[in-house]
């Protein structure tokens, strides 16, 4: 049987892949410090699976994450684990530098060393975004793009896969990167857009939306994520990136009217106080992000499946009935609009 590593499986798309590598019949061992965006209520259906094994444990730890190398002797590692939310990078970039550089760098030595003396080598799928290309106004970007970040959060992203791909070319390490483009799907920490609103629709909240809502991002949904990760960890080449996305780019606002309207199908008690609010808006907040995925369609046959309207709908349905995963998070957590400090 199949070893893996993921990363932050305790998050919002590292527990969705833990969950799918489940289903495919491997063996998953699960690394994650537990910071506030995970939630025990994302892995709790499969916390007693025998092919499943959870290490509370910071990918900055060395020591740790050399015995848990050693232990298990993983086939692969799907790095996750990373601080996500652009707002908090705004407010204080340290913990980025930590998770996503360090963190990396630490992953990268715990490799290099493990590779050097075993004969059956780890591979590191690297998660990183569509964020580090920066802002796109027009076109789309492929993988060959510059790289733009303009926020702590892109960054840092931004950094590590220049780290990786310094590895790559230097050591031979076996590495390859997936640029995704924004997930939507169960199990997302409700600071980000789209469980913010749903959860605020629940709560008969208003919905604040920042500056006139015309940013526009490309939405895939957290599965067919998963899918294209498993993909280019067996037929992706080593040393290559892959752009993840579905070709699908929504203004912000008009994400929020679509969701608003999805509400309205689901009789829920009380909406009067459900109305959009324009709030002040992120500094450096980029307009659009949008990923040319030619390569993943052309060399690995990958397309994402789950058409838009049915993914947020099923969505919507997944945070009306798994209340207690909203129940596990403390409102303060989420509640305060962060990202104006400069
Ligand atoms: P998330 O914030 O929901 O989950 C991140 C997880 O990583 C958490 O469980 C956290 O505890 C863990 N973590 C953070 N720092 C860690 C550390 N130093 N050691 C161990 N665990 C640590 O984030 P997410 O949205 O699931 O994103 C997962 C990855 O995918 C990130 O690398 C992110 O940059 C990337 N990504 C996300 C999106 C998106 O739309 N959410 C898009 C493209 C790429």
């Amino acid at each position: 049987m199949k070893k893996i590593v993921v990363t932050g499986g305790s998050g919002f798309i590292g527990s969705n892949l833990v969950k799918y590598l489940l289903k495919k019949k491997y063996f998953v061992i699960n690394i994650d410090k537990l910071s506030y965006s995970s939630n025990p209520y994302n892995t709790k259906d499969i916390a007693l699976n025998k092919n499943y094994i959870f290490y509370r444990t910071d990918i900055n730890n060395k020591i740790k994450v050399k015995k848990i190398l050693h232990r298990h002797k993983p086939n692969i590692i799907f790095n996750l684990a990373a601080e996500t939310h652009v707002d908090r990078s705004i407010d204080n970039p340290d913990s980025f530098i930590k998770s996503n550089i360090l963190g990396v760098y630490n992953l990268l030595q715990s490799i290099l060393t493990y590779n050097n003396k075993n004969s059956k080598k780890i591979k590191l799928i690297h998660v990183s975004t569509d964020e580090v290309y920066g802002d796109i106004l027009t076109g789309r970007t492929d993988e060959n793009f510059s790289y733009n970040p303009s926020s702590p959060y892109s960054a840092s992203k931004a950094s590590a896969d220049h780290l990786i791909r310094s590895y790559v070319r230097t050591y031979n390490f076996p590495a390859i990167i997936s640029n995704c483009s924004n997930n939507y799907g169960p199990n997302q920490f409700p600071e980000k857009l789209l469980p913010k609103m749903i959860t605020n629709i629940l709560k008969n909240k208003p919905l604040p939306v920042y500056g006139k809502g015309q940013n526009s991002r490309e939405w895939i949904h957290v599965q067919d994520h998963c899918e294209a990760l498993l993909l280019i960890s067996q037929k992706g080449k080593i040393g290559e990136s892959y752009n993840v996305g579905s070709g699908k780019n929504i203004k912000n606002i008009d994400i929020i009217k679509k969701i608003i309207k999805i509400s309205k199908t689901k009789s829920l008690n009380k909406m009067d106080k459900v109305k959009i609010k324009f709030v002040k808006d992120r500094p450096g907040h980029d307009i659009r992000y949008a990923l040319n995925c030619n390569k993943i369609f052309k060399k690995l046959g990958w397309k994402s499946k789950i058409p838009f309207e049915k993914g947020l709908s099923d969505t919507f349905d997944w945070y009306l009935n798994n209340k207690k995963f909203l129940s596990q998070v403390a409102e303060k957590l989420y509640i305060n609009r962060l990202g104006l400090k400069k």
